[in-house]
C-alpha cells in the first residue's frame, strides 16, 4: 500500500519514472534489466529476502544515491545509516512520512541543479564537508583561502550557497562574509558559518556581518543537512515569490509591474551603447463585442492564443514583452528605430490577424492595432509610453488592424 502509494505520488507530482521492487528478488532483477541505470532509490531497511540493509549496500555499490526510510529508528540504525554515504532518510513514524519522503526527493532532484561553495584552509575538514555535499547531490566548488572564495564566486556565476570555516590565513570568514555580502544580497547567495572556535560570541558577530546561519563543530551532520535545506529552500520561495508578482496570471507573459520595472533599466543600458530603441502598445480591436457575443471564457481564450503567438514572435530576441491590462500589451524593442518596429509590428500585427481560435463550432479571427514611440533619451519612460498610446489611438480612429507611429506618420505625409 505505502510502496504504490509512494510510486503514484512521484510519478504525478514529480514527473518520474519509477520501478518498484517489493523483495530482494525484485531488485536483483531490476538491477539487472535497468539499461540506463536508476538516477535515485527510496529504499526500505527492511525488504523481504534482505537481511540487515543488504538492499541498501547493493544500491550504494551500484552508485546510486539512495534515500533510506524505515519504521524502527534508535540510535543503532541511525548510525548504521549514517555511516553509509546516503542522501538522506525519512522516519516513517508519523502520517507526515510520505510527504517528508517525496519532499526529501524533490529536493534531492533539486540539489542537482544547486551550486554551492565550501571554504576551509584544512584540506580534511573540507573534503568531510564537499562528500556531505555530494551525497546531498549538490554541486560543489571549493576554495582554500578567503581570496580564493571570491575568484570562484566570480567565476561562477551560479552558486547559492557558501559554508566557511572561520579561522583561515589570509581572510577569517567573517570577513569572508562582510565582503560577499558587500556584493552579494543574502536573496541571491546564503552564507553558513562553521567553526571549531571556543568564542561564543562568534555565531553572532557572523550573523550580524550578514551570514545566513552558523554551525559550531563539532556538529551533528543531520542538523547541518537540514540548516542547508532550509536556507536553500528559502532562496527557492525567493525565486517563486518573484516569478509570481512578475507573471501575469491568465497569460504567463510579465506583468505591467515587472514592464514598468524593468524597462527603464533596459532603455538605459541602450542609451549608453548609442543604440536606438522602441516602445509599442497593441490593443485587440473591438474586444468588447467579442467577449458580448461569445462570452468571458471565450474572450480569455484569444487573450490566451494572441498572448502565445506574440511571446513565439520575440522568443529568444531581447524583446521585453507583457501583459499591461486587460487586452492591452506593451513591447520593448531594444536595438530597434521606430522604422524598424513599426516593420516588426506590421508583421505581427499581419500574424495575428492569420491566427484562427477554436470556439465551440467556429473559428474566431481577431486583429489587433498598435501604436509605436521610438525612444529619444529626453523623457521619463511612461512619456514614451504614453506617445506610443496616441499613436495607437490614430491605429484605432483611422479603421482598426493597423501599425501607427512617428516613422509612419512621416512618410505618409511625404507621399
Ligand atoms: P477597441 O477596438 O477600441 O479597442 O474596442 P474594445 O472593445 O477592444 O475596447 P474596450 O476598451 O472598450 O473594451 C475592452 C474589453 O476588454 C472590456 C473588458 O470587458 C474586456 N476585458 C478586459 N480584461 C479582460 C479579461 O481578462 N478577460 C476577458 N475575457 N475580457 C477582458
Ligand atoms: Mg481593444
Ligand atoms: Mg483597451
Amino acid at each position: 500500500m505505502f510502496s504504490s502509494v509512494l510510486s503514484h505520488r512521484f510519478e504525478t507530482e514529480l514527473g518520474l519514472t519509477v520501478t518498484h521492487c517489493g523483495s530482494q528478488e525484485a531488485l536483483d532483477a531490476a538491477l539487472l534489466e535497468a539499461t540506463d541505470g536508476f538516477t535515485m532509490a527510496v529504499v526500505g531497511l527492511n525488504l523481504p529476502g534482505s537481511p540487515d540493509g543488504h538492499a541498501l549496500d547493493q544500491i550504494l555499490a551500484h552508485d546510486i544515491p539512495a534515500i533510506v526510510f524505515t519504521g524502527s529508528f534508535n540510535v543503532d540504525v541511525r548510525n548504521r545509516i549514517a555511516s553509509r554515504n546516503i542522501v538522506d532518510y525519512v522516519v516513517k513514524d508519523n502520517e507526515f512520512a510520505l510527504d517528508n519522503l517525496i519532499a526529501a526527493v524533490r529536493r534531492a532532484i533539486s540539489n542537482r541543479k544547486t551550486r554551492v561553495l565550501v571554504v576551509d584552509d584544512v584540506v580534511s575538514a573540507r573534503s568531510a564537508l564537499v562528500e556531505l555535499l555530494e551525497a546531498q547531490q549538490f554541486k560543489v566548488c571549493q576554495a582554500g583561502t578567503g581570496i580564493e572564495a571570491l575568484e570562484v564566486l566570480e567565476k561562477y556565476g551560479d552558486i547559492e550557497l557558501v559554508l566557511t570555516d572561520h579561522h583561515m590565513p589570509d581572510m577569517d570568514g567573517y570577513e569572508l562574509t562582510r565582503r560577499i555580502r558587500n556584493r552579494y544580497s543574502n536573496e541571491r547567495i546564503r552564507v553558513i558559518g562553521i567553526s571549531s572556535s571556543g568564542d561564543r560570541f562568534l555565531s553572532a558577530s557572523f550573523l550580524k556581518a550578514g551570514a545566513s546561519d552558523f554551525v559550531y563543530r563539532p556538529f551533528v551532520p543531520e542538523e547541518l543537512q537540514c540548516r542547508i535545506s532550509h536556507n536553500i529552500e528559502t532562496l527557492t520561495q525567493i525565486k517563486q515569490l518573484r516569478a509570481a508578482a512578475a507573471s501575469d496570471y491568465l497569460t504567463g507573459l510579465y506583468n505591467r509591474r515587472y514592464f514598468y520595472d524593468q524597462g527603464p533599466r533596459i532603455v538605459t543600458e541602450c542609451l549608453r551603447n548609442l543604440e536606438p530603441a522602441s516602445v509599442a502598445v497593441l490593443d485587440i480591436d473591438h474586444f468588447k463585442r467579442l467577449n458580448d457575443t461569445y462570452g468571458h471564457e471565450i474572450g480569455d481564450r484569444v487573450l490566451k492564443a494572441v498572448a502565445t503567438r506574440l511571446q513565439s514572435e520575440f522568443i529568444g530576441s531581447d524583446n521585453l514583452l507583457s501583459r499591461v491590462g486587460g487586452e492591452e500589451f506593451a513591447m520593448l524593442f531594444a536595438g530597434l528605430d521606430s522604422a524598424a518596429a513599426t516593420a516588426l509590428c506590421d508583421r505581427v500585427r499581419e500574424d495575428i490577424q492569420a491566427l484562427k481560435i477554436v470556439a465551440e463550432d467556429e473559428d474566431i479571427s481577431v486583429t489587433v492595432s498598435i501604436g509605436v514611440a521610438e525612444i529619444g533619451g529626453y523623457e521619463t519612460f511612461e512619456n514614451y509610453l504614453n506617445a506610443a498610446d496616441q499613436y495607437l489611438y490614430m491605429a484605432k480612429h483611422h479603421g482598426r488592424n493597423q501599425v501607427y507611429s512617428d516613422a509612419r506618420v512621416v512618410t505618409a505625409a511625404a507621399e
